[in-house]
């Protein structure tokens, strides 16, 4: 097996943590770096390793509205983690090598397009980041981003809803029995974008056979259907059978295999909490794979501790692929009908908890359904804290939008400010790379 060239990216960001005892630190990361120098790995002709590079607002504005602005949200470290999955990019769309993997932090994937505060660890979600920075600097068109952590990528779902050239595949503990409590079948993209979001939420006790099910008759007969120009892998390990935040039974050999058969393009770490009995394992064995490397030796010392899979879990993992692939083999039908039945604007009402900030959010997005272009998004949105209370009116304009659904976008902010509800109002124009303040 020729190996690939393979870049890495670290950054174990020591001055930023929630709380000194959080799972979410430092020594997530240190763990690793000390197994790949065990292992030789750096000193490999195929490895080779990047600094991160310090993202700017400009690329933190594509996808996300700071209320009232980011800069009072985050910190330096934020922009480190988003540049480190961009030097990722960079190494990978300038060929230096085949693949990269960003293993960074703080993670990204629970920070959602409006941003009051910090919510499952994220506060600016840096695949999304890394994705709109693909587009704005190598047009790159179709992306699949594969969600490989235990929980919901709800945040990246919530970026990329509207949008059908993201196709967002998320595998997830079931979110009735785990953070952030959502990613069922049911949300599948707004009707412009039906089926470019694919939830697939597996039953606590998944074992590697389980998820290989998954991924041989779902994820990959549908990435192989989309055709995307690149494949994203937001590479979360707390699937690992040790993890403390939940209750799935995924090994090192189940990472890597399966990462040997996604073949991302770029992976960016996400979660896992299981600091030394599996994060250091299957981190090596995630590179191994994705160099083409021999992993077959990375095996956790307490693998006899793995449980096995019921037959309940099984069936219920069998009758969640074939719902699926229905879903899958139907969604031009499902996307007819929903049209059909929303008229010119879809909309819906959502209530938004930032559990690390203390923070509720309401927000009413209403999108257009433009039979010419993705359409344009408003979004209201008011959050109450610690801070107190904080409004904004939001447009957003994609990429690609219709010369009618630009106007409107600016028509309908310049209206909500005529009324003054919200404290704030912006229209963030992907089509002129800028987020304004009106
Ligand atoms: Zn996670
Ligand atoms: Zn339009």
């Amino acid at each position: 097996m020729a190996s690939q060239k393979l870049g890495l990216v670290f950054f174990p960001a020591f001055d930023w943590a929630i709380s000194p005892a959080h799972p979410e630190r430092e020594e997530r990361l240190l763990y690793t770096r000390d197994q790949i120098v065990e292992e030789g790995l750096l000193d490999m002709p195929c490895i080779r390793e990047y600094k991160p590079q310090i993202a700017q607002y400009k690329d933190l504005e594509r996808v996300h509205i700071g209320v009232p602005d980011l800069s009072s949200l985050i910190t330096d470290a934020h922009l480190v983690s988003a540049g480190g999955a961009i030097a990722a990019a960079d190494a990978v769309m300038r060929r230096e090598v085949d693949r990269a993997f960003a293993l960074v932090r703080p993670p990204g994937h629970h920070a959602m397009r409006v941003v009051h505060g910090t919510r499952g660890f994220c506060t600016i979600n840096i695949e999304a980041i890394m994705v709109e920075y693909l587009r704005k600097n190598y047009g790159i068109g179709k992306v699949a981003i594969v969600d490989t952590d235990v929980h919901h990528g709800d945040g990246t779902q919530d970026v990329f809803y509207h949008d059908p050239n993201t196709l967002f595949i998320s595998f997830h503990q079931d979110g009735r029995t785990l953070y952030p409590g959502t990613g069922f079948t049911n949300e599948m993209g707004s009707p412009n974008a039906i089926g470019t979001t694919l939830n697939i939420p597996l039953p606590p006790g998944t074992t590697d056979a389980g998820l290989h099910e998954v991924l041989d008759h779902l994820i990959l007969p549908v990435l192989n259907d989309f055709k995307p120009d690149i494949i994203i892998n937001s590479a979360g390990q707390d699937n690992h059978y040790s993890d403390p935040l939940a209750n799935m039974a995924i090994t090192a050999q189940g990472y890597a295999r399966l990462a040997d058969k996604l073949k991302a393009d770029i992976a960016v770490l996400e979660g896992g909490y299981s600091i030394e009995n599996a994060l250091p394992y299957v981190n090596v064995g995630i590179i191994l794979a994705m160099a083409r490397m021999d992993y077959s030796k990375v095996i956790e010392p307490d693998i006899a501790t793995c449980p096995v899979q019921s037959s309940a879990v099984t069936r219920s993992i069998s009758a969640i692929i074939k719902e699926r692939q229905n879903m899958w083999a139907t969604k031009e039908k499902l996307q007819q009908e929903a049209i059909a039945k929303a008229g010119d604007f879809w909309q819906r009402g959502r209530n938004i908890y930032y559990d690390d900030a203390g923070i509720d959010e309401r927000q009413k997005e209403v999108v257009r359904l433009c039979p010419h272009c993705s359409g344009y998004v408003t979004i209201e949105t008011e959050a109450y804290g610690m801070f107190g209370y904080k409004s904004a009116y939001i447009a957003t304009i994609p990429n690609q939008a219709c010369p009618t659904c630009q106007k409107a976008a600016y028509d309908a902010v310049y209206k909500a400010k005529k009324q003054g509800k919200q404290q704030l109002y912006f229209v963030q124009n992907k089509m002129e790379d800028r987020l304004e303040i009106l």
